[in-house]
């Protein structure tokens, strides 16, 4: 059973690392034009225009 918690435990830290490192992506920010890192990817479906992306601090709805 102490086994099985430090499993999870280490699986958790493995996760949050992996989240913590940002990739940069080729997709540009509608709004600032610059890349985005995966993390910060809002992808936007726009009818016509198929999709745009945004940062998520950039993108507001409506
Ligand atoms: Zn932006």
């Amino acid at each position: 059973m102490a086994k099985k918690g430090e499993l999870s435990k280490t699986a958790r830290a493995s996760l949050a690392q992996r989240d913590e490192k940002d990739f940069l992506t080729a997709r540009s920010c509608a709004k600032c034009g610059e890349l985005i890192m995966l993390k910060e990817l809002q992808p936007v479906k726009v009818l016509g225009a198929g999709m745009v992306f945004y940062h998520k601090q950039h993108y507001t709805i409506g």
